[in-house]
């Protein structure tokens, strides 16, 4: 027997990696399953060259445990090591000054592995002893074992072994029996192994003894792996089927996708894969990260936020490239300038291949507009290259399910919806019953409305504003049809500015208490409806803005509405002649009362015009304070009167409701109020 000391430089490599690699501890049996199939790969080629014409026996990985011993072993029928191998290779971890390398990599231990070739060694983080018995390919090599617990002396013997390959045995420490078990084997080799190119097999075939009533083992492998998966396919051997095939692979139990895309690229950098696009139900954040990371097939991570574009990561699918460094830590994989690449030119890729399909086949496209919009939508709004691309393939869809792409669409509305001030005014419904009459509106007024009911329209509206020019978005019912596109006709509202302020009292006595309403006067037209209620724009977006971003600032201000009452509706006629009918004597007392009193202010007021503060008389501004208190009063007293009257007065709450069910704005007890008072009124016919 033979004993040395390991060549690392540093004696506390081990202490470092069974320390810092702690969360990732599981990673060991992907290493050493890795190597295991180099090992074989390797042994492949040196048959194919013919350097070995020996009987190759077969080319499993056999993975197994034994809960007993303690042990988890990897065996393989690769090329072997002979010893000036197992020294060059595994003893004389050779990198110069690794203490200073140790300190500065301390906290991404991660980096170390993977750049420095240390993945054997990761198996000593769930050992307490790992032997290797191995023997080579090559004529009259002898069969070794090689020993080592860990500390950097190690041992080598003469060993007994039949055939050429590499056994090797992990003898697990006792803070790692967690692993000595079926299913944890199974778990980590389905998540790290299940793409390798080797067959890896591990426990065997069960199946159903009909006489015994159980299932048996048999003696076939179970194979947990598929040494051929699609992406490393060529496309032109691939059906459909065999990438939705793929897909179900990867994600169990998951609906048919609604595209792939292959990605194969060979310069600037190796990549390949195939991206899926999901059909996402509601909640986008729960879709993330499910794309897969891939080195030549060895599983890398599925955390893939900030290594591919943002707006990917809704997407499905496997990128495998070899320029991805394997072993390494989310930091340092978002720093790498290769991964940055990667994720520009992924970006250009399905950016180059949504256009593809929507120019060979617009209808598929458009048919799959609505799932695929959410996509499209999260990368305009996160990636402005990806919008440059975009803008080409991007549709807009309108209340009556035909789709436009930008341009199109800005020809079919810039003439009859551009505003006074060449602003083009795109306008939108968000739901399609609750605007309903809005939507009508705005159709009988020609105007054309798009539907933008996605999870990201809001935003979506923003950034179309910010990019396309002279264009404004409104939502139908921001205003009333005749003001959603200012042009310059301007009908004149015909009724007496006296009517009107007594009305805006009798209106405002039954609106809701819960907003802020108000009171406008239109001529809407006598077909059009007696009140409408609008909100604005801009104030509605910033609400809904605050309440998808969890700012409740904004979510929670107070809701402000329009309340438009139509002069040219007779209903609105109606209410205004009960008003005068009801009322009409005492308002017209409170005016006379009122108008010597108005007068003596104005009069006050002009005296004061021009005047600073101490040239006006004592006199004077108490006068005009007491005056305004008179005014004040009687004022009061008239409004009193008038909110009375509306709230007496059945058929102005009705209208007001009426205007409020027109928006979906009417619930609960309110409601269940309308409906009997319609009864009632229906019945009082
Ligand atoms: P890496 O695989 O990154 O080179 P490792 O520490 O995992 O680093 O392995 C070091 C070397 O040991 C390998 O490059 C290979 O030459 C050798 N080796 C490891 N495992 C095996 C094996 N199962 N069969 C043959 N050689 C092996």
């Amino acid at each position: 027997m033979q004993t040395g000391k390991i060549g690392v430089t540093s004696e506390n490599i081990f202490p470092v990696i069974k320390k810092f690699l702690y969360s990732d501890h599981e990673i060991f049996l992907r290493e050493i399953v890795a190597n295991a199939v180099d090992a074989t790969q390797k042994m492949a080629a040196v048959a194919a060259k013919g350097e070995y014409t020996g009987d190759l026996t077969d080319q499993v990985v056999r993975v197994s445990f034994d809960k007993d011993a303690k042990t988890i072993t990897v065996s393989d029928h690769g090329i072997g090591m002979t010893q000036e191998e197992v020294d060059k290779y595994i003893n004389q971890i050779a990198f110069s000054s690794a203490g200073e390398f140790l300190d500065k990599y301390k906290d991404n231990i991660g980096a170390i592995i993977g750049h420095f070739g240390l993945g054997f060694y990761s198996a000593f983080m769930v050992s307490e002893r790992v032997d290797i018995v191995t023997k080579s390919y090559k004529d009259g090599a002898k069969a070794l074992k090689w020993s080592c617990d860990g500390s950097p002396e190690f041992t080598l013997e003469d060993a007994e072994k039949e055939s050429f390959g590499t056994d090797i045995i992990m003898h697990i420490d006792s803070e790692s029996e967690e692993f000595l078990d079926e299913n944890r084997i199974n778990q980590l080799l389905t998540k790290y192994c299940k793409f390798l190119p080797v067959s890896i097999a591990f426990g065997k075939e069960r199946e159903w003894n009909e006489s015994e009533k159980k299932m048996v083992e048999t003696d076939k492998d179970k194979i947990i792996n598929n040494t051929a998966p699609a992406w490393t396919r060529k496309p032109a051997d691939l059906k459909d089927e065999d990438y939705k095939n793929f897909y179900h692979e990867l994600y169990p139990g998951l609906e048919d996708p609604m595209f792939y895309i292959h990605l194969n690229v060979d310069y600037p950098f190796n990549l390949t894969g195939i991206l899926y696009f999901p059909k996402i139900k509601n909640n986008i954040e729960i879709q993330k990260n499910k794309i897969q990371l891939y080195c030549n097939q060895v599983f890398v991570t599925d955390s893939v936020e900030g290594i591919v574009p943002e707006f990917l990561t809704l997407l499905h699918g496997v990128i495998d490239s070899p320029d991805i460094p394997l072993n390494v830590s989310r930091s340092y994989l978002q720093a790498d300038s290769n991964v940055k690449k990667i994720s520009s030119h992924i970006t250009k890729k399905v950016a180059d291949r949504l256009e593809e399909i929507f120019k060979t086949d617009r209808p598929q496209f458009e048919e799959k507009w609505d799932n695929l919009k959410l996509f499209i939508e999260y990368g305009v709004l996160t990636d402005e290259k990806f919008y440059e691309r975009a803008q080409k393939f991007i549709l807009l869809k309108n209340t009556e399910g035909k789709y436009y792409t930008l341009d199109e669409y800005k020809e079919l509305i810039k003439a009859n919806q551009t505003d006074k001030n060449d602003t083009t005014v795109y306008l939108y419904a968000t739901d399609k019953d609750a605007q309903y009459t809005y939507i009508e509106n705005a159709k009988a007024k020609g105007y054309d409305v798009l539907m933008l009911d996605g999870q990201l329209d809001i935003h979506f509206v923003n950034a179309l504003e910010q990019k396309l020019e002279k264009s404004r978005f409104s939502r139908v019912d921001s205003d009333i049809v005749s003001r959603l596109i200012q042009k310059d006709e301007q009908t004149d509202v015909k009724m007496e500015q006296d009517d009107r302020n007594n009305l805006i009292q009798v209106f405002n006595s039954v609106t809701p208490t819960d907003a802020t309403y108000i009171i406008e006067f239109e001529d809407l037209g006598s077909t059009a409806q007696p009140l409408v209620i609008t909100q604005n724009e801009f104030m509605r977006r910033m609400k809904d803005m605050g309440a998808m971003s969890g700012m409740n600032f904004y979510a929670e201000a107070p809701n402000y509405y329009n309340l438009v009452v139509n002069t040219a509706h007779p209903l609105v006629g109606k209410v205004l002649d009960a008003e005068k009918a009801t009322l009409g004597t005492e308002l017209d007392a409170i005016k006379a009362e009122l108008e010597p009193l108005n007068k003596q202010k104005a009069d006050l007021e002009t005296k004061k015009a021009g005047k600073k503060d101490d040239e006006i008389p004592q006199a004077d501004k108490d006068a005009l304070s007491d005056i305004e208190k008179q005014i004040d009063a009687i004022e009061t007293k008239r409004n009193d009167k008038l909110h009375a009257f509306g709230k007496d007065t059945q058929l102005v709450k009705q209208l007001v409701d009426l205007a409020l069910l027109a928006n979906n704005m009417l619930k609960g007890e309110d409601l269940n109020k309308f409906v009997n008072r319609s009864i009632e009124l229906l019945n009082n016919k």
